[in-house]
């Protein structure tokens, strides 16, 4: 750690550190400091067990500026192939006061070009859904896994998830939301690090880092099989199927 900081900054930091570790972050990213000190973020953070009188966490930051950093860190990004075919980056859009939060697989071609989560045919379902919530759009925060577009609308492959899901997990410890759904399988099996199908993921609830997270179909394979929409509304959502015409 670096001379220049305080003791108690240094244990700070290092309370940061170990609490991003339990959280699967391991990489992390420098960032010019305002105040001319730098952190050696890439330095080895002391042991955890070292930092026994941390709690509770210090909150450095307000979400704003939290979701700014986080952004800021992302940057103009190449840490995977994905940077090279996308157009703009898909950081995440919405209410960051949101109790809801939805986590998809990450951008196709319409959110590429837009530069934001679900606004395709997949998120016209999504948009429906949340407004069979009694919700808007405005109220939730909406993310992805990945925040480049996968080319041809492939999965993400798993390291391409690994580099990238730090982020989104910074942004929700920022906004706690007090619900997680999960869209899809690789919304769930990355956020619950478990690799199983999703019949035996859905239709329970899991504690998540503070959040309640539930894990349901993605809207895309609701739209390509219309058939599992009436038992999404019925066994996730709890409602009645909605219309015909107000259902896509
Ligand atoms: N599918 C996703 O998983 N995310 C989007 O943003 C759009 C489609």
């Amino acid at each position: 750690m670096s001379k220049d900081l305080s003791p108690s900054a240094k244990k700070q930091l290092a309370a940061r550190v170990s609490y991003y570790r339990e959280m699967g972050i391991y990489d992390f990213y420098r960032r010019p400091s305002d105040e001319g000190v730098q952190i050696p973020l890439a330095a080895a953070p002391e042991p955890a067990h070292e930092v026994t009188d941390a709690s509770p966490l210090p909150v450095i930051q307000d979400k704003p500026s939290a979701l700014k950093a986080i952004r800021e860190d992302i940057g103009d990004c190449t840490r995977c192939r994905l940077h090279k075919g996308r157009k703009n980056i898909v950081f995440g859009v919405g209410n960051m006061n949101a109790d809801l939060m939805f986590v998809g697989e990450g951008p196709g071609a319409d959110e590429d070009e837009q530069g934001e989560p679900f606004v395709g045919r997949a998120g016209q379902l999504l948009n429906n859904m949340i407004s069979a919530m009694g919700l808007k759009r405005e109220d939730v925060y909406i993310a992805n896994v990945v925040k480049c577009r996968p080319p041809g609308n492939r999965t993400p492959e798993k390291d391409e998830c690994d580099i990238c899901s730090p982020f989104l997990l910074r942004q929700i410890e920022t906004i706690q939301p007090k619900v997680i759904v999960a869209l899809g399988a690789v919304a769930a099996k990355n956020l619950l690090a478990m690799n199983d199908s999703m019949a035996n993921l859905r239709g329970r609830w899991y504690d998540f880092r503070g959040s309640k997270l539930a894990v349901t179909y993605h809207p895309a394979y609701l739209l390509r099989d219309p058939r599992q929409k009436k038992e999404t509304w019925k066994k996730y959502l709890g409602l009645k199927p909605p219309p015909k015409s107000a259902e896509e």
